[in-house]
């Protein structure tokens, strides 16, 4: 059974795709993600291992990710707070 996947590739793309099921994918990464993920059962061990590589990596990338998210929300928290203190009428005076 061929699943159709709702994806718009532009005519002047040529994406990497899924030897499986023909999913267009961005990256030779992505497809080894995908493969690893959808079609594990019919994988030989360098497929295996090139899927174990770009998981490492997906989760380095999101690690890192997450990291400067944190930041950047922390930032964020503490501007409005100093501002919010700055320009607030002192109770106590
Ligand atoms: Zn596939």
């Amino acid at each position: 059974m061929q699943v159709q996947y709702d994806t718009d590739v532009p005519a002047d793309e040529t994406p990497s795709s899924c030897p499986y099921c023909q999913r267009p994918l961005g990256s030779e990464e992505l497809v080894a993600l995908h493969k690893g993920l959808d079609h594990w059962e019919r994988l030989d061990d360098e497929e295996r291992e090139t899927f174990y590589d770009a998981y490492e990596d997906e989760s380095e990338d999101l690690r890192t990710f997450r990291l400067k998210m944190l930041g950047i929300l922390m930032l964020v928290y503490f501007g409005f707070l100093f501002t919010y203190s700055y320009f607030s009428a002192n109770p106590f005076m």
